[in-house]
């Protein structure tokens, strides 16, 4: 895998996906990150989460790696190298009772192995990727499916937004949010990532 320097993620940018969780839809870009220990490389190995702290969720989403500094102006095809597909692993029980405290979501989002990307292959441009969707297989069968163009927050949009209040370069990455079809998984799950129906990364769970 490439040096990743920061790993930031897109929540509730799926209408669908924001409405199942019972979430009103955000009127602006909601961001929060993860610490670089969570990442985990979909390389067909087992990958250990908490089994202890109620359900894991997965949540498929696209991601793309930054290559060089943002400067103003420049579209997301000048500043993405590579993308992968990935999950966005949740601790959704945890999860819910942040939310009910108002909290910060690092319990439930940062924990190690919660950020799964697949190997990293060239970006191929936004309008290309309207046309490619994205899944994830679950033991065989497909558990979600998404489109960017489903997006309520575009890729352009989210990396302005992520450069303005954060600042954005090299080695950054961004999980750009899940689409509907989040769920648990239990221990021995066969997940594998789909980029234009080809599998692009596999592992298997292991809750523990
Ligand atoms: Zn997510």
């Amino acid at each position: 895998m490439n040096f990743i320097r920061n790993i930031y993620c897109v929540g509730r940018n799926y209408a669908l996906h924001a409405k199942e969780l019972n979430n009103e839809v955000p009127a602006s870009p909601f961001l929060f990150s993860k610490p670089t220990h969570a990442l985990a490389e979909a390389n067909g190995s087992r990958i250990a989460l908490p089994g202890d702290r109620g359900a894991v969720h997965f949540e498929t989403e696209l991601i793309v790696r930054i290559g060089k500094p943002y400067e103003q102006g420049m579209t997301v095809d000048e500043l993405a190298d590579a993308m992968a597909i990935g999950i966005d692993f949740t601790l959704r029980d945890v999860q819910d009772e942040l939310k009910k405290k108002g909290y910060p979501w690092l319990l439930a989002k940062g924990f190690p192995n919660s950020a799964v990307v697949s190997p990293f292959f060239a970006f191929p441009g936004v309008e290309r990727c309207k046309s490619i969707n994205f899944a994830l297989i679950k033991n065989g069968e497909e558990a979600q499916q998404g489109n960017i163009t489903q997006m309520i927050f575009d890729l352009q949009t989210i990396v302005d937004f992520s450069a303005r209040h954060f600042g954005l370069g090299e080695g950054d990455i961004i999980f750009t949010g899940t689409p509907a079809g989040v769920g648990p998984v239990a221990d021995g799950d066969h997940l594998a990532l789909l980029w234009d129906g080809n599998q692009v990364g596999e592992c298997t769970v292991s809750l523990n």
